[in-house]
């Protein structure tokens, strides 16, 4: 796997695909500079080299050219957290950004036009990659949120770099931290999956039954698979078209010696609501008119024994309706049984969107082992897919 540390960028021009897709409040401003902070090794170990940087990236999704989603106004924030000013182009291919590519010195960096202003960075189209590649002697992909896309500037570009091309640190590392889970990971591996709904799980649950030793199953999509084994859940959440398919988890899982470890109770609501009255109840015996919005304590001890006896831990997806406070509990226990699991030695990986708004909400992201930043990405990932982004830069 080449990166960018097996280059030296003296005089050299790097093309950087970063993920700048970053929030912007009504003034423009950017929200949470959490994406560009993320690029930061990458640009330095070029910049050190003696090298320049040409960044591209997408903002949101633009129909055509939508003055909101210029990437101009992350230009002052890119400065600040990289450190070093940067110039900017009113477009990302074409003899404009071909111009400024041309006067760009070494130690300084340059950051094109939202690539989504065309419409074929996203098609892939070949002229359009094509037009991209002459503003670089070197193709950096960092851009991990985007690597499941088969786009112009992720992929479809690095065909015009036969050799010229590699990851770049955050998107080597991501790389490497989801394979410690997939492929190395010291045994015992539990996953935990949690989340709303089973359908959208099930891929990477038979995925990942081959590399694994437990499967803790929490949060709304735990009440399919108890109902289909004759549970009473009240008006919990449940995917009735996907009993069968629950059923079939639990054969398979035994069949692959997987160990699998549903609620054994649940605090049930009278409503979705924050200020619902609640009450704790077995799992196979809900009330009617009563929903499971989070587990209960007997769960929370027997999911933190498992977790305190794992070696590698991935967790995806909460255990409860973790927005609310009154259903953070068993979320925020899965949490501090990761983080302690982590002290102890233990390589734990945090990913996808809703894991990793509970990890920053109860500020667990330095307790764990690797927070990843790519939702899709890693979701794919865990599929056991390949990914083109990545694909492309290996071939
Ligand atoms: P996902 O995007 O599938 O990972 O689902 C995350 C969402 O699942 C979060 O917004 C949670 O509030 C929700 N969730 C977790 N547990 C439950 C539950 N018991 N009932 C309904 N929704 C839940």
């Amino acid at each position: 796997m080449k990166t960018i540390n097996d280059f030296n960028f003296e005089n050299k021009k790097a093309l950087i695909r970063v993920d700048f897709n970053v929030p912007l409040n009504e003034n423009l401003e950017v929200t949470d500079g959490t994406r560009i902070r993320a690029a930061k090794d990458t640009i330095t170990k070029i910049l050190e080299d003696g090298g320049s940087c040409v960044l591209m990236s997408h903002l949101g999704r633009p129909n055509g050219i939508e003055e909101k989603l210029s990437l101009k106004h992350i230009v002052s924030k890119v400065s600040e957290l990289i450190g070093v000013q940067v110039s900017f182009v009113h477009d990302c291919v074409g003899q404009q950004a071909e111009q400024a590519v041309a006067e760009l010195e070494n130690g300084k960096l340059l950051l094109l036009e939202n690539l989504r202003f065309h419409q074929e960075e996203k098609s892939g189209d070949e002229e359009f990659a094509k037009a991209l590649a002459k503003l670089g002697d070197i193709y950096v992909n960092d851009a991990f949120g985007t690597a499941h896309r088969a786009h112009a500037s992720t992929a479809v570009v690095a065909n015009y770099f036969t050799k010229n091309k590699c990851f770049g640190m955050l998107l080597a590392s991501e790389i490497n931290n989801i394979n410690k889970v997939l492929t190395h990971g010291e045994q015992p591996v539990t996953a935990i999956i949690g989340g709303a709904k089973v359908s959208s799980k099930i891929t990477i649950i038979e995925s990942i039954l081959n590399k694994i030793d437990h499967l803790i199953i929490g949060g709304g999509m735990a009440f399919t698979f108890i109902k289909a084994q004759g549970g009473q859940v009240g008006s919990s959440l449940v995917e009735e078209d996907k009993q069968a398919l629950a059923l079939s988890i639990l054969e398979l899982a035994k069949e692959k010696n997987v160990k699998i470890h549903l609620p054994i109770d649940a605090i049930v609501a009278d409503q979705f609501s924050n200020e619902a009255n609640t009450k704790i109840e077995d799992i196979f015996t809900i009330s009617d008119g009563w929903m499971g919005l989070d587990v209960g304590p007997k769960t929370n001890t027997i999911f933190s024994d498992i977790i305190l006896n794992s070696k590698t831990i991935l967790w995806n997806g909460p255990v409860g309706v973790f927005e609310m406070e009154s259903f953070a509990k068993g979320t925020i226990s899965l949490g501090n049984s990761i983080a302690e699991a982590t002290k102890k030695g233990a390589f734990s990986l945090v990913g996808g969107g809703d894991s990793v708004a509970a990890v920053k909400k109860f500020n667990l992201g330095d307790e764990v082992s690797y927070v990843s930043t790519g939702g899709g990405a890693m979701l794919e990932m865990l599929e056991g897919k390949t990914l083109p982004g990545i694909q492309a830069i290996l071939e």
